[in-house]
């Protein structure tokens, strides 16, 4: 059984442009929902707890943010409440949940991960250094799009300062090249004098 995209979208309520929905599959797509499953079965087999991880875009090998959900299956799945441990998650709509139930969408109920109820603090433990090293920075000649095109290291007889000055000069409203001018003004010689005669 799965999650229908009708019941999906009312859960939203939004449609095919909402951002949640655009950036939830974006999230998924992207693989940084890292987990996602059921929590051991409880005696209620009406409910089952849904448990998530997924990664802070912004700050990826940091604790991602923890998905919970009550989904109630009987003749469909309906979703009874979602819960995202990020600022927006208290909605239960963010783009993290989104992502979920996304992929609640695309697979099959009965195929879900199973986490024993009181193990599922430890999945991250077990999954971070994964993570870490599927996003680990890497130097443009490691890029799978660069292997097998020859890009090798070479060394430039140029003075460092010299590029800072050449990208200054070329782009004088940058952040960078107004730092090194100096924000203030320079004092004119008439306003110098009168503050030293007073
Ligand atoms: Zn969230």
């Amino acid at each position: 059984m799965r999650l229908s995209i009708m019941e999906f979208m009312n859960y939203v309520g939004g449609s095919e442009h909402s951002k949640c929905v655009v950036e939830g599959e974006n999230v998924l797509n992207a693989g940084h929902l890292i987990l996602a499953g059921k929590i051991e079965e409880s005696s209620c087999s009406d409910y089952i707890d849904v448990y998530g991880l997924c990664l802070q875009s912004s700050v990826l090998d940091s604790n991602p943010h923890e998905i919970t959900g009550k989904l109630s299956l009987s003749k469909s799945i309906k979703i009874s409440s979602m819960l995202c441990s990020c600022k927006a998650g208290n909605s239960g709509k963010c783009k993290h949940v989104s992502a979920f139930l996304i992929r609640c969408i695309r697979q099959d109920v009965e195929h879900w991960v199973l986490f024993p109820k009181l193990k599922k603090k430890c999945v991250w433990a077990i999954q971070k250094n994964l993570t870490k090293e599927k996003y680990r920075p890497v130097s443009v000649d490691e890029m799978p799009c660069f292997e097998n095109k020859g890009i090798y290291k070479s060394q430039l007889d140029v003075n460092p300062d010299d590029i800072v000055n050449f990208f200054c000069n070329k782009l004088p409203a940058s952040a960078i090249a107004k730092h090194m001018k100096g924000r203030r003004e320079e004092c004119s010689t008439d306003v110098c004098t009168n503050l030293e005669k007073n």
